[in-house]
């Protein structure tokens, strides 16, 4: 890394941890981003399921500008009516009595697990510190996040390794039975795995996951901050399953639209060691970032949009099919739920990535070689079908490009 007073790249000043895209954009509309020279591209990444409704969604805009014109920031030590307000309507569509704001989906995840560890501190048993969690999984970046996930790429260079992680092949349920024991907190799980290349659980092993826990006296953290908030096609992916309500929930990304707003949710009983002075946060919950992630929350609660979600994903999975039919030397398999589209490849997906990028089409990477679709949750139907032509025409220059 060059660090130097006069640049000769304007990206020299920015600490090097990305392998960005060369591509900048200045506003975007819904599914549209455009860039300074006003060249328009389809969004089918947003933000990493981020920009859930799009961008600039009007409503959401319009609540992130009334507030920014009365108040952004007060601190925890006072109410916070839109804090109390967005709870409420977190618990009231979901398994949650309480709820901890955040400013990111690591932080959710930090919160999460600290949650866990004091509950049992709390019941009596402090030996109950081990967090399971499942290969592929991604949980965010802090320390704590880092090691439910275990990716040795994230942890590599980091120091001695925290005590108390335990690490399970994806959906081994047997594996998981035999680890469950006297010192396990917590088991955390993505109901549908993102950044490792959008894996679903089959839903009967959320049922049979939350019977275990339940078995061996364990709290159950779903990540849901990539597959939650309408992406699946229900509000939150474990719905897909019978009985298998969690008992820590963490959400971000989409719950502000892009503006960042996280949230730890809880039942009352496993928030039970969370008491005052335990857990806190400056930003967290602050008036600005309740006002857009309630408008946010809102929007993407309707029917409207979840039936949209349901709809436009039965159009790609079988638009999809087709494709691959079409390209079984690009596409090995097409994956995921809802609108957490994965397409694994043959041809490397990084190279994928930007040849689609040539058809002015965005795309996410992920895990297991697989790019992914994660577009607006309203994405109408003339742009997924658009979508499918770009990606046709990618399959096509990537076979003109192996052929060479
Ligand atoms: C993005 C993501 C995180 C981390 O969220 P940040 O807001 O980047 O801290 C954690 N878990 C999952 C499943 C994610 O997709």
């Amino acid at each position: 890394m060059s660090l130097q007073s006069t640049p000769t790249v304007p990206e020299d000043h920015i600490l090097a941890v990305y392998n960005r895209a060369p591509l900048a954009f200045e506003r975007g509309v819904g599914a549209r981003l455009y860039t300074a020279e006003g060249e328009a591209y389809l969004d089918c990444l947003a933000g990493i399921a981020t920009t859930g409704l799009g961008h600039c969604h009007p409503k959401v805009l319009q609540a992130l500008k009334d507030q920014a014109d009365k108040l952004w920031h007060v601190s925890n030590i006072f109410r916070i009516p839109g804090q109390e307000a967005l709870a409420g309507r977190l618990c009231e569509e979901t398994f949650a009595d309480v709820v901890f704001f955040t400013n990111s989906g690591t932080e959710a995840i930090e919160c999460a697990l600290k949650t866990a560890r004091k509950f049992h501190w709390a019941n009596g048993q402090p030996e109950r510190i081990d967090i399971i969690g499942f290969e592929g999984a991604f949980h965010g970046r802090s320390y704590a996040a880092v090691y439910a996930a275990g990716n040795p790429s994230y942890v590599e260079g980091f120091g001695p390794p925290l005590p108390g992680y335990v690490h399970l092949p994806f959906g081994d349920l047997d594996a998981l039975a035999a680890a469950l024991g006297p010192t396990t907190a917590a088991v955390i799980i993505e109901p549908v795995q993102g950044e490792g290349g959008a894996r679903a659980l089959p839903e009967a092993d959320l049922t049979r996951l939350r019977a275990l826990c339940d078995e061996h006296g364990v709290l159950l953290i779903y990540d849901e901050i990539q597959c939650g908030l309408g992406r699946t096609g229900k509000l939150f992916a474990y719905e897909w399953a019978e009985n298998a309500t969690p008992d820590v929930m963490c959400v971000a990304k989409a719950l502000g639209d892009g503006f960042p707003v996280g949230a730890c949710l809880a039942s009352a009983r496993a928030a039970k060691g969370m008491t005052v002075g335990s857990h806190g946060s400056t930003y967290g919950g602050n008036p600005l970032a309740m006002a857009v992630g309630l408008a946010a929350f809102n929007e993407i609660c309707r029917p409207e949009t979840l039936a949209n979600v349901r709809e436009i994903a039965g159009y790609f999975t079988q638009a999809l099919k087709g494709l691959q039919d079409r390209y079984p030397d690009i596409i090995a398999e097409i994956r995921g739920k809802g609108l957490l589209v994965g397409v694994r490849l043959i041809p490397n997906n990084r190279a994928f990535m930007s040849l689609a990028r040539d058809e002015h089409l965005l795309i996410a990477g992920g895990g297991d070689n697989c790019v992914r679709l994660l577009p607006s949750l309203l994405l109408t139907p003339e742009e997924a079908r658009e979508a499918i032509e770009k990606l046709e025409r990618a399959c096509e220059a990537a076979r003109r490009k192996a052929a060479a």
